[in-house]
């Protein structure tokens, strides 16, 4: 495979592809199968039960969800335009981020169609980065990530490992699965079944974004013996630590009261679990060593596919999510 980096940059382009296709072209055809349409799924029923079914408090979650993941979708898809794809050079890589730019677009046109189906206000939503702290701080959180490398002519194989961190073990792989807890939750609950399917269609193409970016990591310190310092190393926990902070202060304002038989602790409980299983597949040291308080969640976010599909590709990966 060629380096992540490479700085005598050629002419590589994405069809310049090797007899035996990286990962990266693997996961570029996982993606592509995986193709779906949010209008496949009808909502008027979720509608129906959003006006008569659903709690002040359960609207209200729906909101701030909502109104996190719509920011998220964007920031995900600026970090690889403006950051990873300018910097990265292996070809096999390129390919497989410009199928992921594509699928954060469909999944910010799903969350439009949501809106849009359950009556709620496209520009209140959109604004929520705005008029509520604690998704501001999320988002300026990940925005530094981006901001630290899409100026730079150069980068160190360093600075793209916290890039990296920031946006696929962090954003994708705390934040998004965090939400997805209580996204699938209504469906588990019978309600919002049409929602719950396309966070389902959701999970899975941010299972694929998330096997992308630890894989990629892992290439980069296997390309880079020095790359893990002890520096870099207490930076990369102090950063998890600060991420699940956000996200506990998020969880104060989006559910202050339980929600379908979940409260902020089984919340942050989750949020801390799903950090140390991202740091040990880093073979970083664990931060918080709690149990899994939603094991009914991993049935949905172990997908079967992905995991004989990681088992097969690499012996020693940590595919589960
Ligand atoms: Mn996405
Ligand atoms: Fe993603």
């Amino acid at each position: 495979m060629s380096p992540v980096l490479d700085y005598k940059k050629t002419t590589l382009s994405p069809f310049e592809l090797k007899e035996q296709p990286s990962f990266a072209f693997k996961l570029y055809q996982q993606g592509c199968t995986n193709s779906w349409f949010p209008k496949e799924i009808a909502l008027a029923q979720d509608k129906a039960e959003y006006d008569t079914k659903l709690s002040e408090m359960e609207k209200h979650y729906i909101k701030y969800m909502i109104g996190f993941f719509c920011t998220a979708e964007s920031l995900v898809a600026n970090n690889i335009s403006y950051a990873l794809y300018k910097h990265i050079d292996n070809p096999e890589y390129k390919l497989y981020l410009l199928r992921q730019a594509y699928e954060e677009a469909n999944h910010s046109v799903t969350f439009l169609y949501i809106i849009d189906s359950l009556g709620l206000n496209r520009q209140e939503i959109f604004d929520m980065y705005k008029t509520v702290p604690e998704i501001g701080a999320k988002k300026d959180f990940e925005e530094k990530f981006t901001r630290d490398l899409m100026d730079k002519p150069e980068i160190t194989p360093q600075e793209l490992f916290k890039n990296l961190f920031g946006f696929y073990a962090i954003m994708e792989g705390l934040y998004f699965f965090s939400g997805f807890l209580i996204g699938l939750s209504f469906g588990r609950r019978q309600l919002l079944r049409g929602i719950s399917s396309l966070f389902q269609y959701i999970l899975r193409d941010e299972t694929v974004h998330l096997g992308f970016g630890m894989q990629a990591m892992r290439q980069l310190l296997n390309d880079n013996p020095n790359l893990m310092t002890p520096e870099l190393n207490a930076e990369l926990r102090d950063l998890m630590m600060q991420a699940v902070e956000l996200e506990s202060n998020y969880a104060s304002v989006a559910m202050p009261e339980g929600i379908l038989g979940m409260n902020k602790n089984y919340y942050l409980q989750y949020c801390q679990y799903i950090a140390d299983r991202r740091m040990s597949a880093l073979k970083l040291d664990a931060i918080y060593k709690v149990s899994n308080p939603a094991p009914w969640l991993m049935t949905q976010t172990d997908l079967p596919e992905l995991v004989s599909f990681f088992e097969v590709s690499s012996t020693n990966y940590e595919s589960r999510a």
